[in-house]
């Protein structure tokens, strides 16, 4: 199995990555974010909950992706691998995931991180709001309030992975193909 941590801030290009990736590389795409907008549109317990987090720019509770994600694993069992999108955000959600692979006999392979300075982020996810209409993309002050969160409780995700040498950092600026190259080097470093 191949798994890949996806890693970077929002509008870092994560998703937009990952529609390659899983079709290169024959992985299953899992973005908690995704399966969070899942559980709003259907109007679910959890949904509205997080709604009421994710509108104000806040992390959802770490028990709440946690359990989404053993889910999905459990849910693809001949997976080749994941590509994991928006998650582990906090330790606490990487330590879980660690427990969760390992349960299975599994591991993180690696963590690509798409890196990218916050004023570009601010541009893209302004620009991405006004086509995919996603409330969170379209407030200034809600796009400053996720790049908060992301570096008080997701930026030391990257340091618990590059303890175990597996943080790989990626320029995240260029041309989509470009930078799909890139990763697809590193990942081949790591099926080598
Ligand atoms: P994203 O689509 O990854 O930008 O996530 C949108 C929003 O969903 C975030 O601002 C958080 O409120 C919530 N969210 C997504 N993934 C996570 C996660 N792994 N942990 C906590 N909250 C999350």
């Amino acid at each position: 199995m191949l798994n890949i941590v996806l890693y970077g801030p929002p509008g870092a290009g994560k998703g937009t990555q990952s529609e390659k990736l899983v079709k290169a590389f024959n992985l299953v795409h899992l973005s908690t974010g995704d399966l969070l907008r899942d559980e709003i549109s259907r109007a679910t317990e959890l949904g509205l909950k997080a709604k009421a987090l994710m509108d104000n720019g806040i992390l959802v509770p770490d028990e709440v992706v946690i359990g989404m994600i053993d889910n999905k694993i459990s849910a693809n069992p001949s997976a080749g691998g994941f590509i994991f999108d928006g998650f582990p955000r906090t330790i606490p959600q990487a330590e879980a995931l660690d427990a969760l692979l390992a349960s299975r006999n599994e591991k993180v392979n690696g963590m690509i991180a798409l890196e990218v300075p916050e004023q570009i982020l601010r541009e893209r996810l302004l620009s991405r709001g006004k086509i995919s209409g996603r409330p969170d993309d379209q407030n200034p002050e809600l796009i400053q309030k996720r790049i908060e969160e992301y570096q008080n409780k997701t930026a030391p995700v990257a340091g618990y992975y590059r303890n175990q040498g597996k943080y790989a950092g990626i320029d995240g600026v260029g041309e989509i193909e470009e930078i799909f190259n890139l990763i697809s080097q590193e990942i081949n470093k790591l099926q080598a």
